[in-house]
């Protein structure tokens, strides 16, 4: 399926619930978390419908990579210059909340809120 009518990130993807962009392509949309937990907190997602990085195939390689590779350069561009963190959760035990496969970026001065 390439879109949820259901899903809270393909909304974002459509323009029904609003978001703050940091990037977007054809393939990927960059948005800032809701709820961040460090100064500077991204959502990197596959405007794809993809559940989980459970459900990923061989086809979706090209798409992970390009993504990954994204985003060193979203943190250098959002000022993150003293190193940042990636978080995946996946699944019930994986503590994933939107089930829309997506990939967190944090960075910014510590404290952090959490993480
Ligand atoms: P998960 O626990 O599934 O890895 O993380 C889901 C993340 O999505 C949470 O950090 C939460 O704050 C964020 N989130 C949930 N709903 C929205 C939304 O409508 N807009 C934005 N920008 N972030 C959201
Ligand atoms: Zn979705």
């Amino acid at each position: 399926m390439s879109q949820d009518s259901h899903c809270i990130f393909c909304k974002i993807v459509a323009g029904q619930i609003p978001a703050k962009k940091a990037y977007e392509d054809e393939d990927l949309l960059v948005f800032h978390d809701i709820h961040p937990w460090a100064p500077v907190h991204i959502l990197l997602i596959p405007k794809l419908h993809i559940a989980s990085m459970a459900e990923l195939q061989p086809e979706h390689a090209a798409l992970m990579g390009k993504m990954t590779v994204l985003v060193p350069r979203l943190m250098k561009e959002l000022g993150v210059t003293n190193g940042f963190r990636m978080v995946v959760n996946t699944g019930s035990d994986g503590g994933q909340e939107v089930h829309h496969l997506h990939m967190h970026a944090m960075g910014g001065p510590r404290p952090w809120l959490k993480g």
